[in-house]
């Protein structure tokens, strides 16, 4: 428990910070800083579009996220949540730091932290952008095939269900949303759809060769 908060400005987007007084074991308290990410985290399965994972968990840049004390007194962030569907735990970056940190060093700390959660949003991205050209080829597979017209795909007009794959123009593009609402999308050139049989391209002047056959006989 805390009991005295004050919220610091860190200079760095994306990150704030608080001192707060937390009790010591003999009834003192003492400063203890706490830097965190203000970026939305969400259980990686709900970014690639299964909403049954967990969804975004944000600390504002005016709401601490939980902190807890160890065993020897020291203070540490609390562990993340967990999802309730895969079990993996996953929520924004967050230090403890011993003392009322401020200034530099505080800059310091919170661009770290910064920067790992900019790495950790190119990861989502990288994996969200895997599905999405999943999503795109098995759509394009079917389109080359024949097993599904342009007719049932949707424009983006009709607001499909994201992730979704849409035509737009001479184009198939697959979008989805993640967490703080940023949008990825790939286009891929429209596959043009092929006649099913090759009767659909006739007749051929080889058609009925009944007539002149002297050619092919021995
Ligand atoms: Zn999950």
């Amino acid at each position: 428990m805390t009991t005295t908060i004050d919220i610091i400005d860190t200079r760095v987007p994306g990150t704030s910070a608080a001192h707060a007084a937390v009790p010591t074991g003999d009834d003192d308290t003492r400063w203890i800083t706490i830097v965190w990410s203000t970026a939305e985290v969400a259980c990686i399965e709900f970014e690639l579009g299964d909403i049954t994972h967990g969804g975004p968990i944000r600390y504002a840049a005016d709401t601490p996220p939980p902190v807890e004390s160890t065993d020897d007194g020291d203070w540490r962030p609390a562990p993340d949540p967990r999802c309730s569907a895969c079990g993996s735990t996953y929520g924004p970056l967050v230090d403890v730091l011993d003392g009322r940190v401020r200034g530099r060093k505080l800059a310091e700390v919170a661009l770290g932290i910064a920067r790992d959660a900019a790495a950790d949003r190119a990861w989502v991205a990288s994996r969200v952008t895997a599905h999405l050209v999943d999503l795109l080829n098995i759509e394009a597979t079917g389109l080359i095939h024949g097993s599904t017209s342009l007719d049932e795909l949707p424009t983006v007009m009709e607001g499909p269900g994201i992730p979704a794959v849409v035509r737009d123009g001479d184009q198939l593009v697959a979008f989805t949303h993640v967490a703080d609402d940023d949008i990825i999308e790939v286009r891929w050139p429209m596959p043009t759809p092929l006649p099913e049989m090759v009767d659909d391209l006739g007749p051929f002047e080889d058609d009925d060769d009944d007539d002149d056959e002297e050619d092919d006989e021995i």
